[in-house]
């Protein structure tokens, strides 16, 4: 805290040419304040200073002559105010004056030389040179330019002042908080980061000044202007903010009304043009007073703003313009008084440090943290209670950038709290086997990978080659076991060989199925495929297309079913017939196309002569283009007898279709039936032979196993038919194909992939002959004895 008197400084502006100076004398003592003594001119004092006495001494802090430079005026005057602000007190210079004194030019300069800049411009400068050496603290700088004119304030720094009069501008109103701040409503903050900054905003103000000012209202003389820098700073870390402000103030003219104080009066007592310097001197009275508890500040605007300037918070300069001209020694004189009332007031300053209450929080909970922990330790007493989220959050935080950071001699600190600590160490071990997981996992992904894979895959076949044995090892059970009851059933047939001409056919079937066994399944196939049955190598082609689990074995059986089944002549037929109409049916629709190309040809020519006959009527307009022409008829003629054909031999296609979709339907009806009994005769046998040898079959897979055949046998012929019938063009049919392979699609589903379709029936190519043969041999038989196709 700053206690001193207000400073008061007096300057005597440069007489004019015209001017008849004044009597004085000026002693500037070095050591102790300065005094100034005005002589009164005789003639004057006999007029109305009738107190008879000639001379007035006045004492200041300094005196600046006429001959006083601004720059020094500066240096003695602002900067000692101008440091207090940017150490954080307020600080405020003020010129006091009549008018034409010199309080423009001393506050803000003259406008024709750079070394007429007065104390604004020069203190302007002289901060922002401080704060930028300044490095150890953040500073940011406003300033508001505020004009009071008839108790009314303005914002000089209003952009709208240049298109409005100063009536019509936003008014500037006093507001009071409940300390008893006063604060400025409409009064705009400019921020100004550097001295052009502030300089071009005292220039905007001085001119919106001067724009307002009209020869009626005489703004300048009449009105008061204060320019304030605001100034605010912190140290980088610290919870503390320092505001200070600057005011420079501009009065206006101190001068008085009645000049003629005849009998006794003294100047003092004439009144001031200006109501709210009248309230200033009151203010200033009353402070100058002591024991004087109220003081009447809210009397006037001015007196309001400046009221920490005066008397309270603030480091306060005042400067008394004189201009000592023979006519002015009164006002003079008057101005001298004021000042010395004004020395007389003492203000206490303050540093204006705030703390900011974001950081001030931090800091508390920082400082209550450490306290509980504290305490904690004291005390040995653990908080049993469950950390919060926030807490756990935090931990989270904390161990993540502790783990981030680079620095090995960073530290993980959680304070004394166990239960923090506790969590740390869990997470931290967490962290640590997932990262020893994760690095096993990448290291033997590598090596072990291949491995795993290549086990897996290994043991996987092995399993499936075990479970195909066991099938197979079942299906030879069966076929041998037919074979030893065809043996018997053989011994029969030779007796009744007179009898039936199915022994040529047992013969040739037998040799035939001896011949394609040792031939490749290739030539065989070929052969077969011109036979509505579906050849051996076919079925072994379809089964490794389809991914079907249907044995050789088991498709031997149900080829030779197939062929031995009394429908088999039927189904037969309607092949022969399906193959046939379709046959007609491509032929037919070959021919269609030729009859349609051979109408679009005779259409072209048609085009082509009138082409002809238009030109013709151009080149030579005789002709006539309306009559008939003989080549084009003919041409017309010739389509209409292609049309007739076309339209005949595309209703044959159309039965035809109708003819095919029906024998398509029929032939599939008869698989499906062909089908189903081969079925359950394959389960009858299966059965069977369970009874005859269940030692034979492998008890725990028997079951399991034959409705699997049954099953992939069903799938696949079922497939192998649709393959059959797909010849026909017609796309509707093609459809009802699919709908029947996929009216089972469970069957489908459940077949599982197979690789072991090129497996022979035993390994022994004889063996399986024979056991074909037999089968074939007995199938035939019964049919012939009308036995059916069992
Ligand atoms: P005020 O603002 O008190 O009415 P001004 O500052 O406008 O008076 O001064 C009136 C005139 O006197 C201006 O033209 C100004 O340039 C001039 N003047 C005032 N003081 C000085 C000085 N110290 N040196 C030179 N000229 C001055
Ligand atoms: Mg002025």
């Amino acid at each position: 805290m700053v206690k001193e008197t207000i400073r008061v400084y007096a300057r005597v502006k440069p007489l004019g040419r015209r001017q008849q100076a004044g009597i004085y004398s000026v002693d500037n003592d070095e050591k102790s304040l300065s005094s100034l003594e005005i002589i009164v001119p005789r003639d004057l004092a006999d007029g109305f200073v009738n107190n008879k006495r000639e001379s007035y001494k006045f004492k200041f802090q300094k005196i600046f002559d006429q001959e006083a430079k601004q720059d020094v005026v500066f240096d003695s005057v602002a900067k000692p105010v101008a440091e207090c602000v940017l150490a954080g007190y307020n600080g405020t210079i003020f010129a006091y004056g009549q008018t034409g004194s010199g309080k423009t030019f001393t506050i803000t300069g003259g406008a024709e030389r750079y070394s007429d800049r007065g104390i604004i411009p020069r203190t302007l400068s002289y901060i922002f040179d401080q704060l930028q050496k300044d490095s150890s603290k953040v500073y940011t700088t406003h300033v508001s330019y505020l004009e009071i004119y008839n108790e009314c304030g303005y914002d000089l720094l209003d952009s709208r002042h240049e298109a409005s009069r100063l009536e019509d501008m936003p008014k500037v109103t006093i507001m009071e908080d409940p300390d008893q701040n006063i604060h400025l409503k409409n009064l705009s903050l400019q921020q100004a980061t550097n001295e052009e900054e502030a300089l071009n905003l005292l220039f905007l103000g001085d001119t919106n000044r001067m724009i307002a000012e009209t020869p009626m209202n005489q703004a300048s003389t009449r009105s008061h202007c204060i320019f304030t820098i605001h100034i605010s700073s912190k140290e980088p870390g610290s919870a503390t903010i320092r505001h200070s402000k600057l005011h420079l103030v501009d009065l206006a003219g101190s001068e008085r009304v009645a000049k003629t104080g005849v009998g006794g009066h003294l100047l003092t007592e004439a009144k001031y043009i200006n109501l709210s310097l009248h309230y200033l001197e009151q203010v200033i009275i009353a402070l100058a007073e002591k024991n004087r508890s109220h003081i009447p500040y809210r009397n006037s605007m001015m007196t309001s703003v400046l009221r920490d300037s005066l008397g309270g918070n603030c480091m306060t300069t005042m400067i008394a313009t004189l201009s000592i001209d023979k006519r002015n020694i009164d006002e003079s004189i008057s101005t001298c008084r004021f000042a010395q009332r004004v020395a007389l007031i003492k203000n206490e300053a303050v540093l204006n440090e705030e703390i900011d209450p974001r950081l001030m929080i931090v800091q508390l909970k920082k400082e209550i943290q450490e306290l509980k922990d504290e305490l904690a330790l004291v005390t040995g007493k653990q908080r049993t209670s469950e950390l919060s989220q926030e807490e756990l959050l935090q931990l989270d935080e904390l161990i993540e950038a502790f783990l981030e950071d680079n620095d090995p001699d960073s530290i993980l600190d959680v304070g004394v709290d166990m239960r923090k600590i506790k969590y740390c160490f869990i997470h931290l071990k967490q962290l640590m086997n997932h990262s020893k997981i994760s690095d096993k996992k990448l290291l033997s992904q590598h090596t072990s990978n291949k491995k795993d894979s290549n086990k897996e895959a290994g043991e996987e076949e092995l399993k499936k080659l075990k479970e195909l044995l066991q099938q197979r090892d079942n299906e030879i059970n069966i076929l041998v076991n037919m074979l030893k009851k065809e043996k018997k059933a053989q011994n029969a047939v030779f007796h009744l060989n007179d009898a039936f001409a199915g022994s040529t056919v047992l013969e040739q079937s037998l040799s035939v199925n001896l011949e394609e066994r040792k031939s490749p399944s290739s030539s065989f196939s070929l052969k077969e495929a011109e036979n509505f049955s579906s050849s051996l190598h076919r079925l072994t082609f379809l089964s490794r297309e389809t991914g079907g689990k249907m044995s050789l074995g088991c498709q031997e059986a149900f080829e030779v079913f197939k062929r031995d089944h009394a429908d088999s002549i039927t189904i037969d037929d309607n092949n022969q017939l399906l193959k046939q109409r379709f046959a007609e049916a491509k032929c037919l629709g070959e021919k269609l196309n030729e009859v349609r190309n051979k109408i679009n040809h005779l259409k072209g020519k048609i085009t082509q002569r009138h082409i002809q006959r238009a030109a013709l009527a151009v080149s030579s307009p005789s002709e006539e283009l309306n009559t008939l022409d003989p080549v084009e008829e003919k041409l017309r003629t010739q389509i209409e007898e292609e049309k007739k054909s076309y339209k005949t031999m595309f209703n044959r296609l159309k039965e035809l279709k109708l003819e095919i979709e029906h024998l398509q339907l029929l032939m599939e009806k008869g698989k499906v039936k062909l089908q189903k009994d081969f079925e359950v005769w394959w389960s009858e046998e299966a059965i069977n032979l369970q009874q005859e040898k269940p030692e034979m079959i492998s008890s725990t897979n028997t079951m399991t196993v034959y409705p699997q055949f049954i099953k992939s046998v069903q799938h696949l012929s079922t497939d192998s038919f649709s393959e059959t019938t797909r010849v026909s063009p017609n796309e509707d049919s093609a459809g009802k194909n699919n709908s029947i392979t996929s009216s089972n699609p469970s069957l489908k589903a459940r077949t599982p992939p197979s690789s072991s379709t090129s497996i022979p029936l035993t390994g022994d190519s004889q063996a399986d002959a024979d056991i074909l043969a037999f089968i074939k041999a007995r199938q035939n038989i019964l049919q012939k004895k009308g036995l059916g196709n069992k």
